[in-house]
Protein backbone atom coordinates (compact mmCIF):
# COMPACT_ATOMS: atom_id res chain seq x y z
CA UNK A 1 0.00 0.00 0.00
CA UNK A 2 1.40 3.38 -0.84
CA UNK A 3 2.13 5.82 2.30
CA UNK A 4 0.02 8.83 3.21
CA UNK A 5 1.80 11.66 3.20
CA UNK A 6 -0.84 13.45 6.02
CA UNK A 7 -1.16 17.33 4.69
CA UNK A 8 -1.68 18.78 8.04
CA UNK A 9 -1.54 22.41 5.88
CA UNK A 10 -4.98 21.36 4.22
CA UNK A 11 -6.53 19.97 7.92
CA UNK A 12 -5.37 22.88 9.13
CA UNK A 13 -7.00 24.88 6.33
CA UNK A 14 -10.43 23.11 7.02
CA UNK A 15 -10.69 23.52 10.36
CA UNK A 16 -9.88 26.88 10.39
CA UNK A 17 -13.24 27.27 7.95
CA UNK A 18 -15.23 25.65 10.82
CA UNK A 19 -13.68 27.55 13.40
CA UNK A 20 -14.07 30.62 11.23
CA UNK A 21 -18.22 29.54 10.74
CA UNK A 22 -18.02 29.65 15.19
CA UNK A 23 -16.46 33.09 15.20
CA UNK A 24 -19.11 34.64 12.89
CA UNK A 25 -21.87 32.80 15.23
CA UNK A 26 -20.28 34.56 17.99
CA UNK A 27 -20.36 37.74 16.28
CA UNK A 28 -23.90 37.28 16.43
CA UNK A 29 -24.42 37.44 20.14
CA UNK A 30 -22.12 40.75 20.25
CA UNK A 31 -18.94 38.57 21.16
CA UNK A 32 -15.11 38.86 19.33
CA UNK A 33 -12.88 36.49 20.74
CA UNK A 34 -9.63 38.24 21.66
CA UNK A 35 -5.77 36.71 22.23
CA UNK A 36 -2.89 38.35 23.61
CA UNK A 37 0.38 37.61 22.72
CA UNK A 38 3.33 38.29 24.71
CA UNK A 39 6.78 38.30 23.47
CA UNK A 40 10.17 38.64 25.06
CA UNK A 41 13.33 39.45 23.49
CA UNK A 42 14.48 38.88 20.19
CA UNK A 43 14.60 35.53 19.35
CA UNK A 44 13.86 34.72 15.41
CA UNK A 45 11.71 31.42 15.35
CA UNK A 46 9.57 33.08 18.35
CA UNK A 47 8.92 36.14 15.85
CA UNK A 48 7.92 34.05 13.15
CA UNK A 49 5.79 31.93 15.49
CA UNK A 50 4.23 35.15 16.54
CA UNK A 51 3.84 36.26 13.12
CA UNK A 52 1.95 33.13 11.63
CA UNK A 53 -0.80 32.97 15.31
CA UNK A 54 -0.99 36.62 14.08
CA UNK A 55 -1.65 35.62 10.80
CA UNK A 56 -4.07 32.95 11.66
CA UNK A 57 -5.91 34.83 13.74
CA UNK A 58 -6.76 37.39 10.94
CA UNK A 59 -8.42 34.77 8.84
CA UNK A 60 -10.42 33.62 11.39
CA UNK A 61 -11.51 37.02 12.93
CA UNK A 62 -10.35 36.47 16.36
CA UNK A 63 -9.01 40.08 17.06
CA UNK A 64 -4.92 39.15 17.83
CA UNK A 65 -2.63 42.17 19.91
CA UNK A 66 0.63 41.32 20.12
CA UNK A 67 2.63 43.10 23.00
CA UNK A 68 6.61 43.06 22.29
CA UNK A 69 9.03 43.63 25.28
CA UNK A 70 13.03 43.90 24.19
CA UNK A 71 15.16 41.51 26.76
CA UNK A 72 16.32 44.15 29.20
CA UNK A 73 12.36 44.32 30.31
CA UNK A 74 11.52 43.56 34.09
CA UNK A 75 9.98 40.63 34.85
CA UNK A 76 7.48 42.51 37.06
CA UNK A 77 6.34 44.45 33.95
CA UNK A 78 5.66 41.42 32.25
CA UNK A 79 3.45 40.48 35.36
CA UNK A 80 1.87 43.53 35.71
CA UNK A 81 0.63 43.45 31.97
CA UNK A 82 -1.07 39.57 32.43
CA UNK A 83 -2.65 40.76 35.67
CA UNK A 84 -3.94 43.82 33.41
CA UNK A 85 -4.76 40.92 30.56
CA UNK A 86 -6.21 38.76 32.80
CA UNK A 87 -9.02 41.33 34.14
CA UNK A 88 -9.54 42.62 30.31
CA UNK A 89 -13.19 41.57 28.65
CA UNK A 90 -12.45 42.06 25.45
CA UNK A 91 -9.60 39.23 25.96
CA UNK A 92 -9.98 35.70 25.99
CA UNK A 93 -6.55 33.92 25.64
CA UNK A 94 -3.25 35.18 27.08
CA UNK A 95 -0.47 33.55 25.92
CA UNK A 96 3.74 33.98 26.09
CA UNK A 97 5.69 32.82 23.47
CA UNK A 98 8.64 30.36 24.80
CA UNK A 99 10.81 30.40 24.90
CA UNK A 100 11.67 32.84 27.64
CA UNK A 101 14.73 34.64 27.50
CA UNK A 102 17.10 33.79 30.69
CA UNK A 103 16.85 34.84 33.52
CA UNK A 104 12.96 34.98 33.29
CA UNK A 105 10.44 32.69 35.91
CA UNK A 106 8.89 31.12 32.94
CA UNK A 107 6.66 28.97 35.92
CA UNK A 108 5.73 32.08 37.78
CA UNK A 109 4.97 34.30 34.47
CA UNK A 110 2.85 31.41 33.00
CA UNK A 111 1.28 30.81 36.77
CA UNK A 112 0.35 34.71 36.52
CA UNK A 113 -2.06 33.87 33.48
CA UNK A 114 -5.89 33.62 34.84
CA UNK A 115 -6.40 30.05 33.92
CA UNK A 116 -9.54 30.33 31.84
CA UNK A 117 -7.43 32.29 29.44
CA UNK A 118 -4.55 30.07 29.58
CA UNK A 119 -5.26 28.76 25.99
CA UNK A 120 -1.52 27.07 25.34
CA UNK A 121 -2.92 25.19 28.19
CA UNK A 122 0.59 25.43 30.29
CA UNK A 123 -0.91 26.24 33.55
CA UNK A 124 -0.47 24.14 36.21
CA UNK A 125 -4.17 23.99 36.90
CA UNK A 126 -5.06 23.20 33.43
CA UNK A 127 -2.19 20.51 33.32
CA UNK A 128 -3.65 19.45 36.62
CA UNK A 129 -7.19 19.31 34.97
CA UNK A 130 -5.89 17.45 32.12
CA UNK A 131 -3.72 14.25 33.83
CA UNK A 132 -7.22 14.20 36.04
CA UNK A 133 -9.53 13.90 33.38
CA UNK A 134 -11.97 17.22 33.10
CA UNK A 135 -9.81 19.39 30.67
CA UNK A 136 -10.51 22.98 30.38
CA UNK A 137 -7.90 23.20 27.00
CA UNK A 138 -5.96 20.80 25.83
CA UNK A 139 -2.93 21.73 24.82
CA UNK A 140 -2.23 22.92 21.34
CA UNK A 141 0.73 21.05 19.91
CA UNK A 142 -0.54 17.26 21.25
CA UNK A 143 -4.31 18.01 20.40
CA UNK A 144 -2.96 19.07 17.12
CA UNK A 145 -1.51 15.47 16.82
CA UNK A 146 -4.96 13.85 17.85
CA UNK A 147 -6.59 15.86 15.72
CA UNK A 148 -4.29 15.14 12.82
CA UNK A 149 -4.64 11.49 13.16
CA UNK A 150 -8.57 11.83 13.58
CA UNK A 151 -8.83 13.83 10.94
CA UNK A 152 -7.25 11.22 8.49
CA UNK A 153 -9.41 8.35 9.82
CA UNK A 154 -6.53 6.70 11.74
CA UNK A 155 -7.38 5.19 15.16
CA UNK A 156 -5.68 5.72 18.77
CA UNK A 157 -7.85 3.55 20.39
CA UNK A 158 -6.01 0.26 20.87
CA UNK A 159 -2.48 1.27 19.33
CA UNK A 160 0.96 0.78 21.03
CA UNK A 161 2.16 4.44 20.72
CA UNK A 162 5.84 5.31 21.36
CA UNK A 163 6.62 8.90 22.12
CA UNK A 164 9.88 10.26 21.61
CA UNK A 165 10.67 13.25 24.23
CA UNK A 166 9.06 14.53 27.43
CA UNK A 167 8.66 17.41 27.60
CA UNK A 168 5.96 19.19 29.14
CA UNK A 169 4.40 21.07 25.88
CA UNK A 170 4.46 17.53 23.72
CA UNK A 171 5.64 14.65 24.88
CA UNK A 172 4.03 14.23 28.64
CA UNK A 173 0.69 15.39 27.83
CA UNK A 174 -0.02 13.87 24.54
CA UNK A 175 0.95 10.70 26.54
CA UNK A 176 -1.73 11.45 29.16
CA UNK A 177 -4.23 12.16 25.95
CA UNK A 178 -3.23 9.46 23.60
CA UNK A 179 -3.66 7.18 27.23
CA UNK A 180 -6.99 8.74 27.47
CA UNK A 181 -8.21 7.80 23.89
CA UNK A 182 -7.14 4.00 24.66
CA UNK A 183 -3.78 3.72 23.19
CA UNK A 184 -0.95 1.86 25.26
CA UNK A 185 1.53 4.47 25.43
CA UNK A 186 5.61 4.15 26.10
CA UNK A 187 6.78 7.29 26.94
CA UNK A 188 10.82 7.38 25.80
CA UNK A 189 13.46 10.18 26.15
CA UNK A 190 17.22 10.77 25.80
CA UNK A 191 18.20 7.91 29.05
CA UNK A 192 16.19 5.85 27.53
CA UNK A 193 18.11 1.79 27.19
CA UNK A 194 17.15 0.36 23.74
CA UNK A 195 15.45 2.98 21.96
CA UNK A 196 15.18 1.41 18.61
CA UNK A 197 13.45 -1.90 20.72
CA UNK A 198 10.63 0.62 21.91
CA UNK A 199 10.47 2.28 18.66
CA UNK A 200 10.22 -0.86 16.20
CA UNK A 201 6.72 -1.92 18.51
CA UNK A 202 4.84 1.45 17.70
CA UNK A 203 1.64 1.30 15.65
CA UNK A 204 1.85 5.01 16.09
CA UNK A 205 5.39 6.32 16.51
CA UNK A 206 5.69 10.43 17.31
CA UNK A 207 9.10 12.30 17.46
CA UNK A 208 9.42 15.59 19.57
CA UNK A 209 13.59 15.88 19.93
CA UNK A 210 14.49 18.95 18.18
CA UNK A 211 17.35 16.02 16.54
CA UNK A 212 17.56 15.92 13.10
CA UNK A 213 17.63 12.63 11.63
CA UNK A 214 17.12 11.05 14.93
CA UNK A 215 14.29 8.76 13.86
CA UNK A 216 15.59 6.42 11.19
CA UNK A 217 14.11 3.55 8.82
CA UNK A 218 15.49 0.68 10.78
CA UNK A 219 13.77 1.86 14.12
CA UNK A 220 10.35 1.95 12.05
CA UNK A 221 8.26 -0.22 11.95
CA UNK A 222 6.29 -1.77 8.84
CA UNK A 223 3.08 -0.34 8.24
CA UNK A 224 3.45 2.31 11.23
CA UNK A 225 2.20 5.94 10.78
CA UNK A 226 5.00 8.20 12.26
CA UNK A 227 4.34 11.56 13.19
CA UNK A 228 7.30 13.93 13.26
CA UNK A 229 6.67 17.04 15.60
CA UNK A 230 10.62 18.02 15.09
CA UNK A 231 11.25 21.81 14.31
CA UNK A 232 14.75 21.64 13.17
CA UNK A 233 17.09 23.66 10.65
CA UNK A 234 19.99 21.28 8.66
CA UNK A 235 23.50 22.79 7.83
CA UNK A 236 21.85 24.60 4.82
CA UNK A 237 19.20 26.59 6.64
CA UNK A 238 16.83 23.80 5.49
CA UNK A 239 13.37 23.40 7.77
CA UNK A 240 13.66 19.77 8.83
CA UNK A 241 12.08 17.76 11.13
CA UNK A 242 13.33 14.89 13.30
CA UNK A 243 12.54 11.74 10.91
CA UNK A 244 14.48 10.86 8.46
CA UNK A 245 11.58 11.75 6.03
CA UNK A 246 12.90 9.63 2.39
CA UNK A 247 13.73 6.55 3.88
CA UNK A 248 11.40 6.10 6.45
CA UNK A 249 8.57 6.96 4.11
CA UNK A 250 9.21 3.69 1.89
CA UNK A 251 8.17 1.91 5.63
CA UNK A 252 5.16 3.71 7.16
CA UNK A 253 1.50 3.37 5.61
CA UNK A 254 1.43 7.34 7.07
CA UNK A 255 4.14 10.30 7.80
CA UNK A 256 4.03 13.74 8.41
CA UNK A 257 6.14 16.27 6.83
CA UNK A 258 8.19 18.72 8.05
CA UNK A 259 6.86 21.58 6.93
CA UNK A 260 3.10 21.34 6.80
CA UNK A 261 2.58 18.42 9.13
CA UNK A 262 2.01 19.22 13.03
CA UNK A 263 3.09 22.80 13.04
CA UNK A 264 -0.14 24.55 11.32
CA UNK A 265 -2.40 21.43 13.19
CA UNK A 266 -0.95 23.46 16.54
CA UNK A 267 -1.62 27.11 15.53
CA UNK A 268 -5.18 25.64 14.55
CA UNK A 269 -5.65 24.42 18.00
CA UNK A 270 -4.64 27.61 19.21
CA UNK A 271 -7.41 29.37 17.63
CA UNK A 272 -9.78 26.32 18.69
CA UNK A 273 -8.93 27.34 22.82
CA UNK A 274 -9.39 30.76 21.79
CA UNK A 275 -13.07 30.35 20.39
CA UNK A 276 -13.40 27.60 23.20
CA UNK A 277 -12.39 30.75 26.01
CA UNK A 278 -14.68 33.02 24.81
CA UNK A 279 -17.81 30.66 24.79
CA UNK A 280 -17.26 29.62 28.41
CA UNK A 281 -16.86 33.07 29.35
CA UNK A 282 -20.50 33.42 27.87
CA UNK A 283 -21.83 30.64 29.51
CA UNK A 284 -20.40 32.30 32.91
CA UNK A 285 -22.63 35.61 32.53
P1 LIG B 1 12.58 19.80 24.53
O1 LIG B 1 13.98 20.18 24.21
O2 LIG B 1 11.89 20.45 25.69
O3 LIG B 1 12.50 18.22 24.74
C1 LIG B 1 13.16 17.35 23.89
C2 LIG B 1 12.93 15.94 24.36
O4 LIG B 1 13.60 15.06 23.47
C3 LIG B 1 13.48 15.66 25.77
O5 LIG B 1 12.57 14.90 26.50
C4 LIG B 1 14.75 14.87 25.48
O6 LIG B 1 15.09 13.94 26.49
C5 LIG B 1 14.38 14.15 24.21
N1 LIG B 1 15.56 13.78 23.45
C6 LIG B 1 16.57 14.57 23.04
N2 LIG B 1 17.51 13.85 22.39
C7 LIG B 1 17.09 12.59 22.40
C8 LIG B 1 17.64 11.38 21.93
N3 LIG B 1 18.82 11.34 21.28
N4 LIG B 1 16.95 10.23 22.11
C9 LIG B 1 15.75 10.26 22.76
N5 LIG B 1 15.18 11.38 23.24
C10 LIG B 1 15.84 12.53 23.07
O7 LIG B 1 11.77 20.04 23.19
P2 LIG B 1 10.23 20.35 22.86
O8 LIG B 1 9.36 19.24 23.31
O9 LIG B 1 9.90 21.72 23.26
O10 LIG B 1 10.30 20.33 21.28
C11 LIG B 1 10.76 19.19 20.57
C12 LIG B 1 10.81 19.51 19.09
O11 LIG B 1 9.50 19.78 18.63
C13 LIG B 1 11.62 20.75 18.73
O12 LIG B 1 12.21 20.55 17.48
C14 LIG B 1 10.59 21.85 18.67
O13 LIG B 1 10.99 22.91 17.83
C15 LIG B 1 9.43 21.09 18.06
N6 LIG B 1 8.13 21.64 18.37
C16 LIG B 1 7.25 21.69 17.33
C17 LIG B 1 6.00 22.15 17.52
C18 LIG B 1 5.06 22.16 16.36
O14 LIG B 1 4.04 22.83 16.41
N7 LIG B 1 5.34 21.40 15.31
C19 LIG B 1 5.53 22.66 18.82
C20 LIG B 1 6.51 22.46 19.88
C21 LIG B 1 7.77 21.98 19.64
P3 LIG B 1 15.48 14.37 28.01
O15 LIG B 1 14.19 14.75 28.66
O16 LIG B 1 16.08 13.15 28.58
O17 LIG B 1 16.42 15.52 27.88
Amino acid sequence: MPVKIIDGKKIAKEIKVELRNEVLNLEKKGVIPGLAVILVGENPSSKIYVKNKEKACQETGIISKVYTFGRNVVQKDILSLIFRLNKDKKINGILVQLPLPKGFDTEKIISAIDPKKDVDCFHPENIGRLFLGFPRFFPCTPSGIVEILSKSNLKIAGKDMTIVGRSNIVGKPLSIMATNANATVTLVHSKTKKLKEKCLRADILVSATGKIGLIKANMVKLGAIVIDVGINYNKNGKLTGDVDFERVKRKAIAITPVPGGVGPMTIAMLLKNTIKAAKDNIQKK
